[in-house]
């Protein structure tokens, strides 16, 4: 189905939003209102005409939403003109209750809202911005599309954590994993680059932005990701430590003053490459592995091996590997983590090409050699399009195209 998507991604102290055409993914505006209920509240709006970026006072998500329509109003594009079909909003954790995108109704905020103890800090947030969309456009239906749902196809033995059954069913303790949007997105698309329908292939994504996750896609389902109940379990990422032995956790209670916010802070705000090197960003860890850092180096082959080992995991779980699939900002740019993270992987039938590789790009591309029995390719996620095409199914399927 065509038609205009305001799609919305409420933050606690932001609020994205993108009109995007659900058929063709052009996005006839981006934004973005930040420091929601601080000092320094910011808009920054673009269209095809420039970016608009001004301070504005933002002391909630009312006022956030205010301040993005004023933006329309003043800088464009025109909201009546773009005959918005919905508004589609990300919203972190569906649980083991959505398995795809849903209508939004009061029954859906409540049964989000009892979500929020698995994502205290995501779904009160998300809801924020569903309360007040739902208020400035009560004519348009409204969608929400979950980070977990993509992954609600993995199988028992994938999601289950082995634990004391009473406990994880008391507590919905099981893996749900996230960045599904992406995950769907890019399988989808590594499909197409293969020239055949998601269900005949098998693909390894692994989205690599500040968060990180790897999914594996058999038939275009996802039957394996490596972020679990919450997005720590995994891979090594911008400030999250990963996997690791829970025991950790139980050492640091028992032999430090650390409570247990300080190590929810220490795993997920002060771990991954920045606790092992004083750098988030990649660019600037490479930049220190080339100027000859040694803790940089180290951070650098802890993230790609941690890669590594998924890659071989999800070689297993899959059987075949038609292809791998790099996305998000350190997947789509660095040729330094592609390489190191795939070198000498010969046995699985992955062979890089190191030109293709380094040669800049910013479209979908093919990265390995002609020769490689699992294709490896790049390929730019976008997520905001995947929300707006869900929301545009789930619209037609609810009222008809
Ligand atoms: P988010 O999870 O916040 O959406 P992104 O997908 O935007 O994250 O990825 C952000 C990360 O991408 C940055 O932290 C940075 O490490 C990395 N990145 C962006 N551009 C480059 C580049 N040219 N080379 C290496 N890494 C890059």
């Amino acid at each position: 189905m065509s038609g205009n998507v305001l799609v919305i991604n409420s933050g606690s102290s932001s609020m994205k939003y993108q009109v995007v055409d659900a058929e063709s993914g052009t996005a006839s505006a981006t934004g973005l209102v930040e420091r929601i209920g601080g000092p320094g509240g910011r808009v920054r709006h673009s269209t095809i005409d420039g970016i608009h970026d001004y301070g504005c006072e933002v002391a909630d998500h009312a006022a956030a939403m205010q301040a993005m329509t004023d933006a329309f109003t003043e800088h464009g594009p025109d909201l009546v003109a773009l005959d918005l079909l919905a508004v589609g909003h990300r919203v972190v954790q569906g649980g083991a209750r959505f398995g795809r995108s849903v209508l939004i109704d009061d029954r859906v905020v409540s049964i989000i809202e009892d979500l929020a103890g698995l994502a205290p800090l995501h779904n009160p947030a998300n809801l924020a911005g569903i309360a007040v969309a739902r208020a400035q456009f009560p004519h348009l239906p409204q969608v929400v599309v979950f980070d977990t749902a993509f992954h609600l196809t993995m199988p028992e033995h994938a999601y289950t954590y082995a634990l004391d059954k009473q406990v994880a069913a008391e507590h919905r303790i099981r893996r749900y994993g996230f960045h599904g949007t992406s995950h769907a997105f890019v399988s989808r698309q590594a499909a197409a680059m293969l020239g055949a329908e998601p269900a005949q292939v098998n693909v390894i994504v692994l989205h690599l932005g500040n968060g990180a996750s790897a999914c594996a896609v058999r038939g275009g389902i996802s039957v394996d990701t490596s972020m679990g109940l919450t997005p720590l379990e995994g891979l090594v990422m911008g400030t999250r430590s990963g996997d690791l032995d829970p025991a950790v956790v139980l050492h640091l209670l028992r032999s430090t003053e650390l409570g247990v916010d300080d190590i929810d802070a220490l795993l997920n705000k002060r771990s991954g490459v920045f606790g092992l090197s004083g750098r988030q960003d990649m660019r600037d860890l490479e930049q220190a592995v080339a100027d000859g850092d040694t803790d940089a180096a180290t951070a650098l082959e802890v993230y790609c091996y941690r890669l590594r080992k998924y890659i071989g995991a999800y070689t297993a779980a899959l059987g075949r590997v038609d292809a791998i699939a790099f996305t998000a900002g350190v997947g789509e740019n660095s040729a330094v983590v592609r390489a190191l993270t795939l070198q000498d992987l010969g046995v699985l039938g992955i062979e890089l090409d190191p030109v293709a590789n380094e040669s800049p790009g910013k479209t979908a591309r093919e990265i390995s050699t002609a020769d490689s029995a699992v294709k490896v390719f790049v390929i730019p996620t976008n997520e905001e399009w995947e929300i707006a095409r869900e929301t545009a199914e789930v619209i037609a399927e609810s009222y008809g195209s």
